[in-house]
């Protein structure tokens, strides 16, 4: 069994998972440098609740600063699309709406992290989600990185109003773009604006498994929101606004306490 409880409320997912990971993404271009103003993000950590929309503002920061998102749910479902070994196994675990052996996370990343693309900066999305995930990425930081400042955004939002987002969510099979039916529909129902592909609703986003992940979070995500509240470059941001605002107070916020902490 990998560093943390895996299990949900009482259930045991057996011996530790085996390593197989074949699929981490490919390594992302770089294809504008930033504007000065926004300068490099370096590393950056988005953090919330299941669905509160890590993922969106994570593909849009990496954009604007042309540095890879990292997305342990994204790597993970790959595995599972192509049934390494891995992938198999960590497929019943998401089903249920648990948590993968911290383990198996940090290997996953540490693997990630090596690659080329990462060297000015990258934005993490639902990694650590434990407190021995964070403290690995602590150690990670200060050896493998020089002791680089981990920029830590926690997204808030009232957790009646993330459930719709969730039960709402629709992501193309092909390109992953994520949709939402309600509030981000794509321009023809139920296909997507790129190339045309029937949306698909993930199988971990109905109520009853939300439910449990919400309760994952509680239990293991939410003390890392105060352990890195204590020790490191942290914001707080309502995620309640549409996408680009919420892009925007990221940015501002970030951008503002790294010139704070360079003077
Ligand atoms: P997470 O990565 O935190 O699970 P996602 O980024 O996948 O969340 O977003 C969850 C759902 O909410 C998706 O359907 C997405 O399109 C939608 N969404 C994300 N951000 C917003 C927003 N600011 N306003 C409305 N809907 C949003
Ligand atoms: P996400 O795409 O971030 O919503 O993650 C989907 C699922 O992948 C989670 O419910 C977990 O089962 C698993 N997962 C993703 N990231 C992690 C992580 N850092 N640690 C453990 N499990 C993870």
């Amino acid at each position: 069994m990998g560093m943390s409880q895996t299990g949900i409320q009482g259930q045991n997912f057996g011996p530790g998972l085996t390593k197989s990971v074949e699929f981490l993404g490919s390594v992302a271009k770089r294809p504008n440098k930033p504007a000065p103003e926004i300068g490099e993000p370096g590393p950056v950590l988005l953090v919330g609740a299941p669905g509160v929309g890590k993922g969106t503002q994570a593909d849009n920061l990496a954009k604007l600063w042309g540095v890879p998102k990292i997305s342990t749910g994204d790597i993970l479902r790959a595995n599972v699309a192509n049934g390494t070994a891995l992938g198999v196994q960590a497929d019943r675990i998401m089903k249920l709406g648990g948590l993968v052996p911290d383990q198996i996370m940090t290997e996953m990343v540490a693997d990630r992290l090596d690659l080329s693309d990462t060297a000015t900066g990258f934005i993490l999305d639902g990694f650590p989600r434990t407190v021995r995930q964070a403290q690995w990425l602590d150690g990670y930081l200060s050896i493998q990185r020089r002791g680089a400042h981990l920029g830590v955004i926690s997204m808030c939002m009232d957790l009646e109003q993330i459930v719709k987002r969730v039960i709402y969510r629709r992501v193309c099979p092909l390109c992953k773009t994520v949709y939402n039916a309600q509030y981000i529909p794509p321009k023809q129902v139920g296909r997507c604006d790129k190339d045309g592909s029937e949306l698909e609703q993930r199988s971990d986003d109905s109520l009853e498994v939300f439910q449990t992940r919400l309760d994952v979070f509680k239990q293991e995500t939410e003390p890392l929101i105060q352990y890195y509240r204590d020790h490191s470059l942290f914001i707080e941001v309502d995620a309640d606004k549409p996408p680009t605002l919420v892009t925007r107070d990221i940015v501002a916020g970030l951008m503002g306490l790294r010139t704070l902490m360079s003077r």
